[in-house]
């Protein structure tokens, strides 16, 4: 392993054998958009089989959000937390058919209809049901993630700055995300072939 110290991403398949070169860009997909720095870094942790081990370490915090039940609780509190003026959510639950079907970790939709002469709108929060298992700290970021687009519709500075009165860390938990689906993918675990984008919105993009 030594002697691939500092290798690139074009000599990974030397790196590590055992690990198909489509699945390990398939994987490392989430972390498009990173700089190159950056994933070398995650490429020798991938080499050194410790990427897995040290997500762990960092984010040892585990959740009991385990059905959609506790999970409209846990979105509830946040938001009467945080943004208690914004629309209430019609609905919020996992959705095991997110990363498959709609290749997102996350959606957040708003369906507007006219009733007589009012304009009423139906906000819902999916979650992928792959947060079910992950740390507390990844479920939280998700959750925050699709909450803040009550407010603030497209990624926008005021979006990640209210993402980051949710939960200060946002930024270093979102691509520790990022590294914790990467590891699933590679361990073979869990998570989806075609899952593609860390959280999609329905009405205007996704967020890959
Ligand atoms: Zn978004």
């Amino acid at each position: 392993m030594r002697a691939y110290k500092g290798a690139g991403l074009s000599s990974f398949k030397r790196i590590d054998r055992h690990l198909s070169y489509d699945r390990l860009m398939n994987a490392l997909r989430y972390l498009s958009g990173y700089p190159p720095d950056i994933l070398e870094q995650v490429h020798r942790l991938i080499a050194a089989r410790r990427l897995h081990a040290t997500l762990a370490q960092r984010h040892p915090d585990r959740h009991t959000v385990r059905n959609d039940r506790i999970l409209l609780d846990y979105v509830g509190d946040l938001k009467a937390r945080y943004l208690k003026s914004a629309p209430p959510l019609a609905k919020v639950m996992y959705d095991n058919r997110l990363q498959a079907v709609r290749q997102a970790l996350g959606t957040h939709t708003a369906v507007s209809r006219v009733q007589g002469n009012q304009l009423k709108a139906k906000r819902e929060i999916r979650i992928a049901s792959v947060f079910k298992d992950a740390p507390a700290s990844m479920l939280r970021m998700i959750v925050v993630h699709e909450l803040a687009h009550l407010r603030e519709p497209d990624h926008s500075k005021e979006f990640y700055a209210l993402c980051r009165h949710m939960q200060p860390d946002y930024h270093q938990v979102e691509f520790d995300t990022r590294l914790w689906l990467t590891a699933l993918e590679i361990e073979g675990d869990a998570g989806s072939k075609e899952g593609s984008a860390i959280a999609t919105d329905a009405r205007t993009h996704e967020d890959r």
